[in-house]
C-alpha cells in the first residue's frame, strides 16, 4: 500500500512541492519553507490552492 503523496502547485511559478504525507496538513508541509514556494519565494497561502492527492 503506497502513502499518498501531495502536491502544491505555486500558481506565480508553477514550481511544484511535493509531499508524501500521512497526516501532514498543508501548513505543516509549507512549514520548512517558511510557507513560501521555493521556487520564486512567494508567500504561499494554504487556502489558495487546491489539494491534489495521488497515490504514489
Ligand atoms: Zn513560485
Amino acid at each position: 500500500m503506497a502513502f499518498p503523496s501531495i502536491q502544491i502547485i505555486c500558481e506565480k511559478c508553477g514550481g511544484r512541492i511535493n509531499r508524501i504525507i500521512n497526516v501532514k496538513s498543508v501548513k505543516d508541509i509549507l512549514r520548512p519553507f517558511n510557507g513560501r514556494c521555493n521556487s520564486c519565494g512567494v508567500s504561499l497561502n494554504p487556502s489558495d490552492f487546491d489539494l491534489h492527492m495521488e497515490k504514489a
